[in-house]
């Protein structure tokens, strides 16, 4: 069961609705969202019924939710919510364009990464600080270091940035200079971390677990709301099939299928799903054919030298015309690039 505040509900009207559930033996989780605040039931439904919740002050409306991830279907909250990340809107509307490099290298990289992202479109700063790689020699990325460079470009960009947190000690940490925390596949079902950056208040990208399946993925986020954070943007970034032809395949119908379910916005990234640059605008065209609310793409002003995923960084051009067709400014029909090898 969830129950949606009015808008003008106060802290007394609140603490009187999560009281009252209480005093039924009841759990309340509250979330707040940019448009309202609704509270998850946890218990005896039937008692719940005899409460008389929808009388109690500031209350509009007690919903039955017969889906187990409450506060993020939209059973709860019909519309499709907008999450904002710095002054930036994500969610229904004209699609976001997030790009940057995979990891922060250098303030050098960063910037140039950041200013390449900017001219074609981007209004959000990737660039992964702490990088959860697949093999422990691979580079591991700069940690604070790498938040403090990406703090200073978006000082000299005015780009909010998302970059990703990989341990619940590290949060606190992370969020104090992102605009938004990342929670990549490898992580997407770590419960502690799921509660912690829920915890912290600030805007998620969930991304989808390798082997997640849609239901999966949205408990995960029903994690992070349950902390009372609904500031969450879901990330399909493929999953693991049988094919080796890229690095994981894109699930395009998850788009839709997500969209229907919860109200949370939904972006694709169409560079870690491909794993190669030619396959990046082909893809992000899908993701705008599905309705996805943005893209995230990797980017890198020297792909050669990058020390994580050069294979799938657009350069220069391809981004500018990746942000044209964002803008639906061009047909992007466009010759297909030699074939980059698939990267893992
Ligand atoms: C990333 O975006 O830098 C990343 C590591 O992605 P994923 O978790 O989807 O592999
Ligand atoms: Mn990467």
């Amino acid at each position: 069961m969830v129950i949606v505040m009015m808008p003008q509900a106060t802290a007394s009207d609140l603490a009187a609705v999560v009281a009252r559930v209480e005093s039924a033996g009841g759990e309340a989780f509250v979330s707040r969202g940019t448009s309202r605040t609704v509270v998850g039931l946890v218990g005896d439904i039937e008692q719940f019924g005899t409460l008389s919740l929808g009388a109690l002050r500031g209350v509009a409306e007690v919903l039955r939710v017969s889906v187990p991830y409450k506060l993020i279907s939209r059973q709860s909250h019909p519309e499709r919510s907008v999450v904002r990340v710095g002054g930036v809107p994500i969610g229904p509307g004209a699609p976001t364009l997030i790009a940057g490099p995979c990891a922060v290298e250098t303030p050098e990289q960063t910037l140039r990464a950041a200013l390449m992202a900017r001219a074609a479109g981007a209004t959000v700063l990737r660039g992964g600080a702490f990088k959860p790689r697949t093999s422990p020699y691979a580079f591991q990325g700069l940690g604070e270091a790498g938040l403090k460079i990406l703090a200073d470009v978006r000082a000299e960009t005015g780009l909010p940035v998302v970059t990703e947190v990989v341990d619940a000690h590290d949060v606190e940490l992370v969020a104090s200079y992102a605009d938004m925390l990342q929670i990549g596949t490898r992580n997407a079902q770590n419960f502690a971390l799921l509660q912690a950056v829920g915890d912290v208040g600030k805007p998620v990208m969930l991304k989808r677990g390798m082997s997640a399946t849609v239901e999966e993925w949205l408990m995960a986020a029903e994690y992070i709301a349950q902390r009372g954070n609904l500031g969450i943007v879901l990330c399909e970034r493929g999953i693991r099939t049988f094919e080796t032809a890229t690095r994981n395949t894109l699930d395009i119908a998850a788009v839709p299928v997500v969209q229907r379910l919860s109200h949370l916005p939904v972006v694709v990234d169409p560079s870690h799903s491909g794993g190669r640059r030619d396959l990046v605008l082909p893809l992000t065209r899908a993701a705008l054919a599905v309705g996805a609310d943005g893209v995230i793409v990797d980017v890198h002003p020297d792909p050669t030298t990058a020390l994580c995923d050069g294979p799938q960084a657009l350069v220069h051009e391809d981004l500018e015309e990746l942000g044209a067709t964002m803008r639906g400014g061009t047909s992007g029909q466009r010759r297909i690039p030699d074939e980059v090898a698939p990267s893992r």
